[in-house]
């Protein structure tokens, strides 16, 4: 985008939010000119249940902000006990931002992170802090920590993978919001900024914030992601970020820590996972029965996580296939195993790696159509190569695709299950395909986290990253034995 219209767009944005601020304190966007074309998710939202919203619709708390403008966080400090404020991802998916402070005056930002949806929707601003711990390196737990580190200086922790990772998930982020108009409210010098803020802690080493203990733990869902625990004003806090406890193939599961106050995302809160192994037994029977009747199946998944899983899959029952790999995922998959510490069975991950042919070139992907398998981005067929070679592959009814988890409202894979039809370069497009769904989710289900709560015996649960209804169904399986709190955005839980 031009520097005119990166201006125009920048105009429009804090004049339409200070239009809506008038409006009352609720933040409506109002018709925007941005083109749209293919979608945010590209750089590796992880398939969680996120609402796409579309530009034109009313879309609440999506603005533009400036330091000391529109936080929610208090200005007093805390008196007593331990406060919880989050800035996002309460009662919502992804988005995620929270403020832990004591009486002490310690305070952590745990993620800072935007929803990559249409346009992207951010936290609430955060306050001036030290400290910010980064779980994972999805874009949802990410995104906004340039702004941290470009307006307050922030130090961020997190795992040498999350680390190295952050500046590709950055870098494509701004890509994206250049190539789509989206504003996004830092630049390059945050960016650069950011790639020199953190300070990196292996799982178990025991490191200060303050006047405060942590440490981190396998978290299990993606390679790198970590749970965080701390001892806060003599109480255990254990804050889960993303997690599973089942182990997936690149990865472990994550096992439960005592704890007092337990911090615990709840997507799939009433949603029962299905077997992992069984389920991907039945995704390999469908790859070898489209393969067997002279189709291609076409694999969306994501660049983080679910295409080196599928990968690992493959390899490891149907190694005579030939698979081919088109995507961002290459370079997440290279930083991955240069950490192969946080690589469950890392030698297996390289060799399935070299097995599969990856897609460097146009000529190769002209190649890739004539493979068995081509497992590629975007997850939720919101734009990447996949839209390329669907449009390819559309008419040979062999063909199929295979979605390997969750298709969000409004994503171009759920247009796909709902109406047989999809946004093809700005047009809805028929596509008579075989579409089937499977479950491949590296998040815990409602069983897992009910269990893993329990193995960890708080006495407090905070649900986050969930919508109202997964919450309530997680606290209804963990009330009365302890308190469950379920926390809105914007407003504090002051645990004594
Ligand atoms: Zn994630």
């Amino acid at each position: 985008m031009n520097d005119f219209r990166w201006r125009y767009s920048l105009i429009s944005g804090i004049s339409a939010y200070l239009f809506s601020y008038r409006l009352g304190g609720t933040y409506w966007f109002l018709g925007f000119h941005w083109k749209i074309q293919d979608s945010f998710t590209s750089s590796g939202n992880d398939g969680v249940p996120v609402r796409i919203h579309h530009v034109g619709a009313p879309l609440q708390s999506t603005m533009l902000y400036r330091a000391g403008r529109t936080s929610t966080y208090p200005e007093e400090p805390v008196e007593s006990g331990i406060r919880f404020h989050f800035l996002g991802g309460a009662g919502e998916v992804g988005n995620v931002g929270c403020v832990i402070e004591d009486q002490s005056g310690t305070k952590v930002l745990m993620d800072y992170g935007l929803a990559p949806t249409k346009p992207p929707k951010y936290p609430s601003e955060a306050p001036s802090i030290d400290h910010a711990i980064i779980t994972h390196s999805h874009i949802d737990h990410i995104g906004m920590a340039p702004w941290l580190v470009g307006h307050h200086g922030t130090t961020l922790h997190g795992s040498k993978l999350t680390s190295r990772l952050s500046e590709i998930m950055w870098r494509d982020t701004y890509k994206v919001s250049r190539i789509e108009g989206y504003p996004l409210a830092w630049d390059k010098r945050d960016l650069d900024a950011a790639l020199e803020a953190w300070q990196e802690h292996d799982m178990g080493e025991q490191f200060s914030i303050g006047s405060w203990n942590a440490k981190f733990h396998v978290a299990g869902h993606i390679p790198g992601a970590v749970m965080t625990e701390m001892d806060v004003n003599c109480k255990k806090v254990l804050w889960t970020g993303d997690m599973d406890t089942r182990s997936s193939p690149n990865v472990s599961g994550a096992l439960p820590v005592k704890c007092d106050i337990l911090c615990l995302e709840g997507t799939y809160g009433g949603k029962y996972h299905p077997d992992r192994s069984e389920e991907e037994e039945r995704f390999v029977k469908r790859v070898l029965d489209v393969v067997s009747r002279g189709g291609v199946a076409i694999i969306p998944a994501f660049a983080s996580g679910r295409g080196q899983d599928v990968i690992r899959i493959l390899h490891d029952a149907a190694p005579h296939l030939e698979v081919h790999y088109d995507g961002m995922g290459t370079r997440v998959t290279q930083t991955w195993m240069d950490c192969p510490e946080l690589v469950h069975e890392p030698k297996s991950l390289r060799k399935a790696w070299h097995w599969c042919r990856r897609v460097r070139s146009k000529s190769d992907r002209k190649k890739a159509l004539d493979a068995d398998v081509i497992v590629t981005t975007s997850g939720m067929l919101d734009g990447g190569p996949a839209i390329w070679y669907v449009n390819r592959l559309r008419h040979n009814p062999a063909n199929a695709i295979l979605l390997t988890g969750y298709q969000a409202e409004g994503s171009g894979g759920r247009m796909l299950l709902d109406e047989r039809k999809l946004p093809i370069y700005g047009k809805k497009t028929p596509v008579d395909l075989e579409v089937t769904q499977f479950s491949l989710s590296n998040h815990a289900g409602h069983k897992e986290l009910v269990e893993f709560a329990r193995a960890c015996s708080p006495e407090h649960v905070i649900i986050f990253h969930a919508e109202r209804e997964p919450a309530m169904a997680l606290a209804t399986d963990l009330e009365p034995d302890v308190k469950v709190h379920i926390p809105e955005n914007g407003e504090s839980i002051v645990i004594e």
